[in-house]
């Protein structure tokens, strides 16, 4: 019999050759088991910069192509960017289901702001960080666009291999900064800050100047990292991305961009602004799954999770970390399970063309096992099983669990334990 799975971890946490890659498992895990953590949309992102000293272009955000026009009119700017507010970024690389394509647009017409704010809200915008479908606009920002002259990167992070904050940056911005780290890491600049003393003037100096702000416009960007960076901690935020950070040819650093992130353990002390959430753009597949009360997380792996309880989720994740694997997803079944949800819970997961193997964990406490087997044996037979499959059942009715699984004549893999059950899995993936 193998050991209770948090006693497990446990071990596993002590032992020293292990911790570190349990913990970076963990690491990769936890943030989305705790809770989502909070995200803005860029015109509420921007307002609280406003409100905190750091330079934005003057703004209104419309919910109709009428209230867009209506603020082209208001702005009376000699150009306005259109922008689409989703919390995906890449926005102006993107396509609307309208047909439109870019998530991003300038012009000097009002008219045109209509014109195109029309084929932008109530439509989805796909792009390279959301799913294929995109996600539904239901607001769009209308700003006076200014002239860029060039474009750098700026984020602020409570990065775990610094134990704090850290600046980052680079010269090259506007871009997708990942790109930019593979091919040019030289052009990654660093500054870690001590939280406990704050951000040091040299260091917002060294960061401007890495930059690539000269003159004037040094002291300029400074000035806006230092007023980031409070804004960072007075908001206990996780993140703050600025990309483009960039300077016009009048003289100006802006914030053209913005992307913010919070800790959700700080909710309790910053009501005004988690009050700003709407949770209408949940991925598509989170909703999907919430509708059968089943909580589905995306990772980025090939190994598909299906499990009863967050415990049993991380312990999984951990384990296929532990075993060479990288879980795609998890999909929490919860208690009380009937066979429609086993099915649902299937189909959603096998929709991820991601996935090349699932492994069902289940500890039928509440939950009897024979109702999962049914519901799995059902999905497989409908839906078509195409990839690998591995069980592990333990608990309520295991034993008629595992003589539906067997008498199906579907080619399912048995596991004897979680161990035995990451390692087929990881192995069934690592034959393809
Ligand atoms: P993202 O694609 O979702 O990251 O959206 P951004 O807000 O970063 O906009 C995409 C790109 O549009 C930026 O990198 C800029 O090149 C451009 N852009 C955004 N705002 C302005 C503006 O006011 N003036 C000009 N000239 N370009 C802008
Ligand atoms: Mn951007």
């Amino acid at each position: 019999m193998a050991l209770p799975v948090a006693a497990r971890s446990a071990r596993l946490l002590r032992d020293p050759a292990l911790r570190p890659r349990l913990l970076a498992a963990r690491c990769q895990v936890l943030p989305v088991t705790c809770r989502r953590w909070l995200n803005l949309q860029e015109y509420q992102s921007k307002k609280l910069m406003s409100d905190n000293g750091v330079r934005v272009q003057r703004f209104f955000v419309a919910n109709t192509a009428r209230e867009a026009l209506e603020a082209a009119k208001r702005l009376n700017a000699k150009e306005i960017v259109l922008k689409a507010q989703i919390l995906a970024g890449g926005r102006g690389k993107g396509v609307f289901n309208s047909g439109l394509k870019g998530g991003v647009h300038l012009t000097k017409d009002p008219k045109v702001v209509e014109q195109l704010a029309k084929q932008m809200i109530g439509y989805n915008l796909a792009t390279k960080q959301t799913s294929k479908e995109g996600v539904k606009v239901n607001k769009v920002m209308v700003a006076e666009a200014l002239d860029i002259s060039r474009e750098t990167y700026l984020a602020i992070l409570m990065d775990r291999s610094c134990n704090g904050p850290v600046l980052v940056g680079s010269p090259q911005g506007g871009v997708d900064i990942e790109e930019v780290a593979a091919s040019n890491p030289e052009l990654i600049f660093k500054e870690q800050i001590d939280i406990f003393e704050g951000i040091k003037d040299s260091q917002a100096q060294r960061m401007a100047e890495n930059l690539g702000f000269v003159g004037p416009l040094r002291n300029q960007a400074a000035e806006q990292i230092r007023k980031l960076y409070n804004l960072f901690l007075k908001i206990d935020a996780t993140q703050v991305e600025v990309n483009p950070f960039g300077e016009t040819p009048e003289g100006q650093v802006v914030c053209f961009d913005a992307k913010i992130n919070f800790d959700d353990n700080a909710e309790f002390r910053q009501k005004d602004i988690f009050a700003m959430d709407d949770k209408s753009e949940n991925e598509p597949i989170e909703n999907e799954a919430a509708r059968y009360d089943l909580k589905y997380i995306g990772l980025d792996g090939n190994i598909a999770c299906f499990v009863n309880g967050a415990g049993l989720a991380m312990a999984t994740c951990d384990i296929i970390f532990l075993n060479g694997g990288r879980p795609a997803n998890f999909l929490d079944l919860g208690g009380g399970v009937k066979e429609t949800q086993v099915y649902q819970a299937f189909k959603l997961l096998t929709s991820d063309p991601k996935v090349e193997a699932i492994l069902v964990n289940i500890f039928g406490g509440i939950v009897n096992c024979a109702i999962i087997a049914n519901g799995i044996t059902k999905a497989c037979r409908e839906l078509g099983l195409k990839v690998p499959l591995v069980v592990r059942l333990e608990g309520t009715n295991v034993q008629e669990a595992q003589n539906i699984l067997r008498n199906s004549g579907l080619p399912i893999t048995a596991a004897a334990d979680l161990e035995d059950a990451a390692k087929k899995a990881v192995a069934s993936v690592a034959k393809k």
